[in-house]
């Protein structure tokens, strides 16, 4: 294990030529609209769009349906998992998770199967009712605005979208968010109540916060007294390579720099276990736990203990999670290196791309000349190959250069993700030699 360090440097190391002359290419255009119009006639009907973990991928789950089988209903303490009770959820899966994500099990509940929830129900909870720290319900403010790291994931905007929660987008580096262009947002602007991190293998960029970009977030000056980072650590397991970081111990971070309530983590089994029926975790400080489960006790008596019972039992401890992780990534690397391998061998030569090599994660972001991206999709769509929509790792869907496409290769077999990833290299050429022949 290493700690976490910068992301590996995309790959070509400079951003695409912003300025569109690509002579090369412009001259390839007739070549290039050639080998479109053959990609078409393979009739595909490929997906690159959901990062969803694949059938084989839960197949390594399979056990778990068997769990905890007929007569075992009782916990390591002996509460029987079939009735009401325990709000915290079950402490024996905490046990494990919270060796996993680096805190104390007190400091640690686990409920229902989506973390996505518990993100929500934390900001509906601080619009409502306020966190620690508040004068009085963020939903009370003029205004409450949130910083959101782009690219980053689309749920995560969705859901200050839905609160009427104001997105200030910041860019991302290599080492997470773009720490000086946070801090200086955050100093004096008290309507600024939070932000966004993904602080391991970022959605889509693959980014790790590096340790002292997490300890700047932690201990920086901000003008909102009750402001709060949701850390939202989806990825902290989900290594796509031998060097298995370790994400920033972001909770003992705040409570050194003296901001104790500042962060909340999130993570769940979604894509260890069951995409739909994992279990989800959150995790702060003694404070912010005890003011989430109040609020949760007026909304729930308890969560699935059952699910959480068979989940103890199928990894016995933290190091089972982690055997089950390398199987996971036996099935994972190879359509990552299919991904990257095939961006080098036929956008490599021109130019006119970088994307990142991810280290874990589920995504590739692929940084296209700007004003191409939307075009990019619409030829992969015309090819058969369906793209998440050009945007969508931006707030409110839209990327103000229009430059950067998240592919998810999860999801399709090996093969698949080798053709379709042929057939998004063209779609790039042709929308850049398009672009450049009409300069
Ligand atoms: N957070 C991030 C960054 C994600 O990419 C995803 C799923 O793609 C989720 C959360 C969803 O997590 P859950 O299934 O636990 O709700």
């Amino acid at each position: 294990m290493t700690t976490a360090q910068p992301s590996q440097p995309h790959v070509p190391a400079a951003a695409p030529s912003g300025t569109g002359e690509r002579p090369e290419l412009a001259a390839s255009l007739d070549d290039l609209r050639r080998a479109y119009a053959e990609l078409q006639s393979l009739g595909l009907r490929l997906d690159l769009t959901r990062g969803k973990p694949s059938a084989a991928q839960l197949d390594l789950s399979e056990a778990l349906l068997a769990l905890p089988g007929e007569g075992v209903h009782t916990d390591d303490t002996g509460t029987d998992v079939r009735n009401y009770g325990g709000l915290d959820g079950l402490p024996q899966l905490r046990r494990i998770f919270a060796e996993l994500l680096g805190l104390p099990v007190e400091q640690l509940l686990a409920g229902g199967n989506a973390s996505l929830t518990l993100m929500y129900d934390t900001l509906v909870y601080a619009m409502l009712f306020g966190v620690p720290g508040s004068e009085w319900p963020w939903g009370r403010e003029e205004r409450v605005r949130w910083i959101c790291p782009v690219p980053g994931y689309d749920r995560h905007f969705t859901v200050c979208e839905e609160l009427g929660i104001e997105m200030v987008p910041v860019p991302m580096t290599p080492a997470g968010p773009d720490v000086d262009a946070v801090a200086a947002l955050v100093a004096d602007d008290p309507s600024i109540k939070g932000m966004w991190v993904v602080p391991t293998y970022a959605n889509p960029d693959g980014s790790v916060v590096s340790e002292d970009v997490a300890r700047r977030l932690v201990s920086m000056p901000t003008a909102a007294p009750d402001f709060r980072i949701l850390w939202d650590n989806a990825y902290a397991l989900h290594h796509l390579t031998e060097e298995e970081v370790t994400s920033a111990d972001a909770i003992r971070m705040a409570a050194e720099a003296g901001n104790p309530d500042r962060v909340v983590l999130f993570a769940s089994t979604s894509k260890i276990t069951f995409a739909g029926a994992g279990v989800a975790f959150l995790g702060s400080s003694p404070a912010n736990v005890a003011w989430f489960r109040k609020h949760l006790s007026a909304q729930s008596i308890g969560p699935d203990k059952v699910n959480q019972l068979r989940h103890a039992l199928f990894f016995g401890d933290a190091d089972g999670v982690r055997a089950h992780m390398r199987e996971h990534r036996r099935i994972l690397a190879p359509k990552f290196q299919a991904v990257t391998d095939t961006l080098a061998e036929r956008l490599g030569p021109w130019d006119v791309a970088s994307w990142n090599a991810p280290r874990g994660g589920y995504f590739v972001s692929l940084v296209v000349p700007s004003g191409t991206a939307s075009r990019v999709v619409e030829l992969a769509k015309g090819a058969g190959i369906a793209l998440t929509p050009a945007g969508a790792a931006y707030p409110y869907g839209k990327d103000p250069e229009d430059k950067v496409l998240r592919l998810a290769p999860s999801l399709p077999p090996l093969e698949e993700v080798r053709v379709a990833m042929d057939g998004v290299a063209t779609c790039v050429l042709l929308a850049a030699a398009e672009q450049a022949a009409a300069r």
